[in-house]
């Protein structure tokens, strides 16, 4: 950590500024240059927080060396994580292709499209029990009987299952009923349920809110990880942006950028960041060619019968034609999707 001085400190401030440090139990570094004076601090900064230090008078600025996430960081784990969801492998070369409806709807419904969605090459089922919607009129999701609806479709197909959780009261059902627990945007920053998620051992979708920084979202992953849940995994799913013409903006530049900063898996969710079937194949492809390790897109064989996000889903076979062309470019890029396990269902 470095503490710039005021370029009116007096001696008196900086011997203060000094005595702080030490107080901390760290060492200060004084540098007296001719238009400023630093402090270097000298120790593990991580256990110091800045803020007090920036409100002693005569500090200009204090700048932290480290990244503020020291679990989720790459400089604390150089290797890419490879995260396990009942048998389907996420990053390190590996692509998880996840695929489902918005919402669970009724199990005859929920086997076609899984039917049709692990034929097309998906291997992670998805659908929301608990939904997250602007209104309270709005379809909430079928709850603990929408979680088992989705555990019988993954067992009767094969598949793990991926599903929100919206409130740290449903930790536990969907702890039992999913493979893998979704954190959504809408509650990227909700810490105290991140805290008891991560009090689980189940892999976590950690989705990216729609005004969260990239240091957000990394360090809401810090949550998870502090907690001993090390099985996270990133989704770049848009950022809130002006133009209606897209639900969101898809933030590509995210998927190199975390993948530089953390050694976490971050995939790509095209149909939230777009909420246009036409516009989520070629987004699709450009977060796999990006280095996504993964993509989430939602797919309904009657848009217009789901129960919600029905305007932005795929057609089970326009999921098929667009996850040929991805495990294409996967192979470009020396990937795979990551197969099913082998018990597999029908
Ligand atoms: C979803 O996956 O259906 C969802 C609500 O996503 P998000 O949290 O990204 O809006
Ligand atoms: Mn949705």
């Amino acid at each position: 950590m470095i503490i710039i001085l005021k370029p009116d400190v007096t001696e008196e401030q900086i011997q203060h500024v000094v005595a702080r440090v030490e107080e901390l139990g760290l060492r200060a570094h004084l540098s007296r240059g001719t238009y400023r004076t630093i402090v270097g601090v000298i120790g593990d900064e991580q256990k110091v927080q800045a803020d007090p230090l920036r409100a002693i008078p005569g500090v200009l600025e204090v700048v932290p060396v480290l990244p503020p996430y020291k679990l989720a960081s790459r400089e604390a784990h150089p290797q890419s994580s490879i995260i396990d969801v009942a048998g389907v492998k996420i990053g390190g070369g590996n692509l998880a292709m996840i695929a489902g409806p918005c919402a669970v709807e009724e199990p005859e419904r929920m086997l076609r499209i899984a039917q049709m969605v692990k034929a097309a090459g998906a291997n992670l089922f998805r659908g929301g029990a608990y939904k997250p919607r602007t209104s309270p009129y709005a379809f909430q999701g079928q709850g603990e009987e929408g979680l088992r609806i989705l555990r019988e479709t993954g067992d009767a197909v094969g598949m793990p299952v991926v599903t929100e959780v919206m409130d740290p009261r449903q930790i536990d059902a969907v702890d039992r009923w999913a493979d893998m627990i979704q954190i959504g945007a809408r509650n990227m920053q909700n810490f105290s349920l991140l805290t008891e998620v991560g009090r689980t051992r189940k892999p976590v979708l950690l989705k990216r809110g729609m005004s969260a920084t990239i240091t957000d979202l990394l360090m809401s992953a810090e949550y998870i990880l502090s907690q001993g849940n090390s099985q996270v995994v990133l989704c770049e799913r848009g950022i809130k942006g002006w133009d209606p013409a897209t639900r969101n903006l898809y933030d590509v530049a995210a998927v190199p950028l975390v993948k530089g900063l953390s050694h976490l898996p971050i995939i790509v969710d095209p149909s939230h960041a777009t909420g246009r079937p036409d516009l989520i194949p070629a987004c699709a492809l450009a977060g796999v060619a990006a280095g996504a390790d993964g993509v989430h897109i939602e797919v309904h064989d009657c848009p217009e019968k789901a129960k919600s996000d029905g305007p932005q889903a795929l057609l089970p076979a326009q999921y098929a034609e667009l996850a040929a062309q991805i495990r294409k470019l996967a192979e470009l890029f020396g990937k795979r999707i990551s197969p099913l396990p082998e018990k597999a269902g029908s």
